[in-house]
């Protein structure tokens, strides 16, 4: 029987068929998940439109999570139509250009704001608006990266904003545990996406783990959507409040 038949999950943060989100969803759909997609605006629309045609039964919300409004809209709407949610993946993160681009010491007050806010507080939002739907718990996964915890070159506030991110999904964890709601990260290797070509010298980053990993190769984003299947399902029954590293192991290593 495949892992999530009868499962509900609601994913945030496809922009286009390269986004981590895009493989987490295909490996959801893949074990049998029922899928709600959101999209940022309208300018993103269309081509997610296009990404959930190719889901079974999948449809399609806006929601900018730097809005408030947004995010109760989106939940309350969910609610009208009965949908009750078995997981939530939230695959979204932001920060100005010039911050990723300078030393992180001239970070703006205004650029941390921002990037903490879309990057952090965001899925502080949408865990507690999705845990209302989720009546028979369910599965919380969010995305991270190893800059929170190492200082790893033009990542500067990103950074900081996953190590906010990590520690609130420790909070969120022991907060909804009692309701049967996980809570967990996947740390993943650097992948070629819309946001990663925002970072300065990314494909020397990417080089590096080629060449230094344990399994001595780039994180494949299929190998991110099969761990988030199991994130999502009762096989992880046992796992809250944990960063699982899906990084070809890179996050081990020393100098
Ligand atoms: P992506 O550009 O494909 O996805 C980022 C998503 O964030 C987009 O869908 C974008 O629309 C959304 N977003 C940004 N601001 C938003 C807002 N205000 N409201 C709603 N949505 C908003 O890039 P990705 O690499 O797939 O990133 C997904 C997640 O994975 C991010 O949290 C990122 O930090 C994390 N991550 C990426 C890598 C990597 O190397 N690509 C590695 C580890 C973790």
């Amino acid at each position: 029987m495949p892992l999530l038949e009868n499962r509900t999950v609601l994913v945030m943060g496809v922009v286009n068929r390269w986004s981590l989100a895009h493989a987490i969803a295909a490996a959801l759909a893949r074990e049998g998940a029922r899928l709600h997609l959101t999209y940022q605006g309208e300018r993103q629309r269309e081509t997610v439109e296009q990404v959930a045609a190719a889901f079974p039964q999948a449809r399609t919300w806006p929601c900018d999570v730097a809005s408030d409004e947004q995010v109760q809209a989106l939940f309350a709407r969910l609610a009208s139509e009965g949908v009750e949610l078995d997981g939530l993946v939230h695959s979204i993160a932001f920060a100005q250009r010039e911050d990723l681009d300078r030393a992180f010491e001239l970070t703006s007050r205004e650029g941390f704001r921002v990037a903490l806010d879309v990057s952090a507080y965001s899925f502080i939002a949408v865990a507690h608006a999705a845990a209302g739907l989720m009546p028979r718990g369910g599965s919380l996964l969010t995305l991270t990266y190893l800059g929170s915890e190492r200082v790893v070159r033009n990542y500067n506030v990103m950074g900081v904003a996953k190590a906010a991110l990590e520690a609130s999904v420790r909070y969120l964890a022991a907060d909804l545990g009692p309701r049967g709601i996980r809570v967990n990260a996947i740390s993943a290797g650097p992948v070629k996406t819309a946001s990663a070509r925002g970072i300065r010298d990314f494909t020397s980053i990417l080089d590096q783990v080629a060449q230094r990993a344990p399994l001595r190769r780039i994180t494949d984003p299929a190998e991110v959507g099969d761990a988030a299947a199991f994130l999502a399902s009762d096989l992880s029954r046992g796992i809250t409040g944990e960063v699982l590293y899906v990084d070809n192991g890179y996050h081990i290593l020393g100098v």
